[in-house]
C-alpha cells in the first residue's frame, strides 16, 4: 500500500466531515507550493540550536534567495507528510519558454520544472513533469515554440522518482524513444513502492540506465556530470554542466531535489543527514569549479520563470548569479537542514 493511499483515506475521513474542503494530498515535491509560514504555538520557544541554523540561514539568503528560506519551516513544525492540494498546482497558467543560454531551454510548467539542454547531436530533458497529457502540453508546445524538435530527446534524466518528475515519461517515449535515466536507489523506488502516488502522476517508466555518482552522461559535445545528492529521495541526483552564451562559458549546478518532506518516516535522520552532507559536498564543488548559475527542478526556487521573462531586457543574463551566490544559496540549504535536524533529534 502506498504512503499516498494511507493519507488520502485520512484527507477523505476528513472532507466527510468537513464537505467543503478540497481534496488535499500529501505529495513529495511540496517543494514550492506558496505555503504559510507555520505559525509556532502560543508561548513556544524556538530551541537556541535550531534557531542559530535558522539565523545562519537568514544570514546566508541575504535579500536575494529567500525562496529557499522557506525550507526551515520545517524545523518549526513537527515531522509529517506536507499537505498540498496538487490540482492547483497542475492547472495553473503555462508560462512562456524560453531560452537561458545558447544551450538550455525552459519547457516547465509554472509549479514544476523542464530544462533541455541542447548538444550537437540532440536534445537532453530533464525532468518530464507530471503525466503525458501535461508533457505533451508543455514540454511539446513549448518545444516547438521555441524551435526544437521533440523527436530529438535522446536522454530523458529524471532528478528524483516522484510523479511531478516522471509522470510525462510515457509521452518523452512516444515521441523520442530517448534513454531514461535515473539513479539506482531511485529506479528500485519506482520499480518497488512509490514513496509517494497521486492519480494526477501518470505511471514510473521502465528501468533504464542507472547512474551512479561521478558518471558522465555524454551526448555529441556535452557531457553531464552526475552527482547524487541524496535526502529530498535516497537517490537525487544533481546535474553539472557547461552553459554557454556569446562565447562565454559558465559551469551549471541543477541541484535535483530541494525540500526535505519525508514527514515522519522512519529514516528521516538518515535522509536529512545524507541532505546535509549533500549541500556541504557540493558546497565545495561550487567553489572548486565556480559554479556560477544554480537552477531547480522547480521554478519557486530559483525564480526561473521570473528571469527569462527579464531576460529580453536585462543587461546581463539573470541566471548567472556567481559562485559565491551558488555557494549562499547552498548555505541556506544546509543550514535549513541542520535547524530541522536540531528540531527532530530534540
Ligand atoms: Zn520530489
Amino acid at each position: 500500500m502506498s504512503f499516498w493511499r494511507k493519507t488520502e483515506r485520512t484527507t477523505l475521513r476528513a472532507e466527510a466531515v468537513e464537505p467543503g474542503r478540497r481534496r488535499f494530498l500529501a505529495l513529495g515535491c511540496a517543494c514550492c507550493a506558496a505555503v504559510a509560514l507555520p505559525a509556532l504555538p502560543a508561548g513556544a520557544a524556538v530551541p537556541p540550536a535550531v534557531q542559530r541554523h535558522l539565523n545562519l540561514a537568514k544570514e546566508a539568503a541575504g535579500n536575494d534567495l529567500g525562496a529557499y528560506l522557506r525550507l526551515g519551516n520545517t524545523a518549526l513544525t513537527p515531522p509529517a507528510a506536507p499537505q498540498v492540494d496538487l490540482g492547483p498546482l497542475i492547472n495553473q497558467p503555462v508560462p512562456p519558454p524560453g531560452q537561458a543560454f545558447d544551450n538550455l531551454f525552459y519547457v516547465g510548467a509554472r509549479w514544476v520544472s523542464a530544462w533541455i539542454i541542447r548538444t550537437s547531436d540532440g536534445l537532453i530533458l530533464i525532468d518530464a513533469l507530471n503525466n503525458d497529457d501535461e508533457a505533451e502540453r508543455v514540454i511539446g508546445a513549448g518545444m516547438r515554440r521555441l524551435g526544437l524538435d521533440p523527436a530529438q530527446i535522446r536522454y530523458l534524466v529524471i532528478t528524483h522518482g516522484h510523479g511531478d518528475h516522471y509522470g510525462g515519461a510515457g509521452w518523452v517515449k512516444r515521441v523520442a524513444s530517448p534513454k531514461i535515466v535515473a539513479s539506482d536507489a531511485d529506479w528500485t523506488m519506482m520499480a518497488t513502492k512509490l514513496e509517494f502516488d497521486a492519480p494526477e502522476w501518470g505511471r514510473p517508466p521502465q528501468r533504464d540506465v542507472a547512474v551512479r555518482d561521478g558518471d558522465r552522461i555524454t551526448l555529441g559535445d556535452t557531457a553531464v556530470e552526475v552527482l547524487v545528492t541524496p535526502g529530498h529521495t535516497r537517490g537525487t541526483i544533481s546535474l553539472l554542466f557547461t552553459v554557454r552564451q556569446g562565447g562565454q562559458e559558465h559551469r551549471a549546478l541543477l541541484w535535483g531535489g530541494t525540500a526535505f518532506n519525508f514527514g515522519a518516516q522512519p529514516d528521516r535522520i538518515e535522509r536529512l543527514q545524507g541532505y546535509i552532507d549533500a549541500t556541504a559536498r557540493l558546497r565545495d564543488i561550487a567553489r572548486q569549479r565556480n559554479v556560477d548559475v544554480f537552477i531547480s527542478n522547480h521554478a519557486g526556487y530559483d525564480e526561473a520563470i521570473t528571469k527569462l521573462a527579464a531576460m529580453p531586457s536585462a543587461g546581463r543574463n539573470p541566471f548567472v548569479i556567481g559562485a559565491d551566490t551558488t555557494v549562499r544559496a547552498l548555505t541556506v540549504m544546509h543550514e535549513c537542514a541542520r535547524a530541522t535536524m536540531e528540531a527532530w533529534k530534540a
